[in-house]
């Protein structure tokens, strides 16, 4: 018999800026990945794809991350008063629209979201689809979806809002829309871990998940409202995928997607480094996400040396006990000196260990995020300024409220880190140029003392 088909589509991002920092729809993937072990066809449009053959600034890529390629569009009319370009980042919709005319009608369409205020390029991806295969029923999930299902379903116009993870409901949502009933997997796991990579034009990393969800509850993060469980994978599952993705695709590089990779060393980390130092040598592990700055204990830094790590972010947000003791404890300024110093002391280097801090928080001073920079950089480690967007739902959310200019509750758009939304007065963008500025040259003078040794 023949399988339904379901095509699943990975939108335009429309923004003032985007990086590609070792991002792959994987969500989508693992979706893609459960419904064909459920009697579903999957194929994939990936409107970001930088192995597009359109995409010549991408192919020119020496890494699998970098920008990627973008048109500048007009911006929506809330934004007219900010002076910066506006771009749509994807290949052109005419070339998306030929992909899609190549592919046969699907049976059903699934598109994903992340940012709350990328709604736009969901809308706009959605439109097209709508156009070339009218009258197919069409899901939206992900992040935007889950969090903001009302408007997801006023502004991008889809036949129904999936929230949370899609596995669990999508086979219900698809039999609703389609009439084509799943076949069973009573016997299997209730969530799904590998991704269907093949579906991709080019596999360049392993864009690798080993647990999903996160026990702490940050008052500035939508983890567990996006995912409200935490579940590990086995440790032999995880490199059995590693050991067949590098076979199948010659890969080296493994991007690993975690939110919470470290929150139990002896029981999930540990182990997977340990055999992975063993088993796997010669891969290159990133961790675009960032790591829990109080499980890098040595044993944990020299595993994580041993097992190929490459480039690692800490997620410590702040180095101040006081925000940490407000918003959730999940790290100190302690243990994120020692987590440096372990680091150091297994072999890595200042550029290899990124120290993200939330800049433009409400309530925040300018002191505030040079007392944080300062110290990560005496610490040894670089500071990444990561600029902080409101997310719906979370216990931040309603400081942000009171503390905007502008009205978040009702336009997604001012969600935009570009817009520093919430920050203080005298934190903005000039403010912020100066201290990246300040961070490279401190960088750099320590650089040149050390080779002048
Ligand atoms: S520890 Fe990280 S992933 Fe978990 S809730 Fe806090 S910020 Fe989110």
């Amino acid at each position: 018999m023949k399988r339904p088909q379901v095509l699943l589509v990975n939108p335009w991002v429309h923004d003032f800026a985007a990086y590609d920092l070792w991002a792959r729809p994987l969500g989508l993937l693992v979706i893609a990945s459960r419904l064909r072990r459920l009697g579903w066809e999957p194929r994939f449009v990936d409107c970001l794809d930088a192995d597009h053959s359109v995409m010549d600034a991408a192919k020119a890529r020496p890494h699998s991350h970098g920008r990627f390629v973008k048109t500048p569009i007009q911006k929506p009319a809330p934004l007219y008063g900010v002076p910066r370009t506006f771009s749509r980042y994807g290949a052109d919709p005419a070339v998306i629209e030929k992909d899609l005319l190549s592919i046969s009608r699907p049976d059903a369409i699934l598109v994903t979201s992340i940012m709350t205020y990328w709604y736009p390029g969901v809308a706009e991806t959605i439109r097209l689809l709508r156009k070339v295969f009218e009258g197919v029923p069409l899901l939206l999930g992900g992040i935007y979806a889950s969090l903001l299902p009302h408007h997801a379903l006023a502004h991008c116009g889809p036949d129904e809002v999936i929230v949370g993870p899609g596995e669990s409901m999508l086979p219900h949502a698809l039999y609703r829309h389609t009439g084509f009933a799943s076949t069973s997997l009573e016997d299997e796991a209730m969530f799904e871990f590998s991704a269907a990579l093949d579906l991709m034009r080019r596999v360049k990393f392993l864009p690798l998940i080993t647990s999903r969800g996160c026990p702490l509850s940050c008052a500035y993060c939508a983890s567990r409202k996006i995912f409200p469980y935490f579940v590990k994978r086995e440790v032999s599952a995880v490199i059995g995928e590693i050991q067949a993705v590098r076979s199948r695709y010659g890969i080296s590089d493994i991007a690993l997607y975690d939110d919470a990779f470290l929150i139990d060393p002896p029981g999930h980390a540990l182990p997977i480094l340990e055999a992975a130092a063993v088993g796997l040598s010669g891969m290159r592990w990133h961790t675009p996400n960032g790591l829990h700055a109080s499980a890098i204990s040595p044993k944990v830094a020299s595993a994580m040396k041993r097992a190929g790590f490459e480039t690692i972010r800490i997620g410590v947000e702040s180095v101040s006990d006081e925000f940490h003791n407000r918003t959730g404890g999940k790290t100190d300024r302690l243990s994120f000196l020692s987590a440096v110093t372990n680091l150091l002391d297994a072999g890595f280097s200042r550029e290899q260990i990124g120290a993200y801090l939330l800049v433009g928080l409400p309530g925040q001073s300018r002191g505030q995020i040079e007392d944080d920079v300062d110290l990560v950089l005496k610490a040894g480690a670089f500071p990444k300024l990561a600029e902080y967007s409101p997310i719906p739902g979370t216990l931040m959310w309603y400081e942000a409220v009171g503390s905007s200019p502008y009205p978040i509750e009702t336009e997604p758009l001012f969600h935009n880190c570009t817009l520093l939304t919430a920050a203080e007065p005298g934190v903005d963008s000039k403010f912020l140029q100066g201290v990246r500025t300040r961070i490279s040259e401190y960088v750099m003078l320590t650089e040149l003392q050390h080779i002048g040794k």
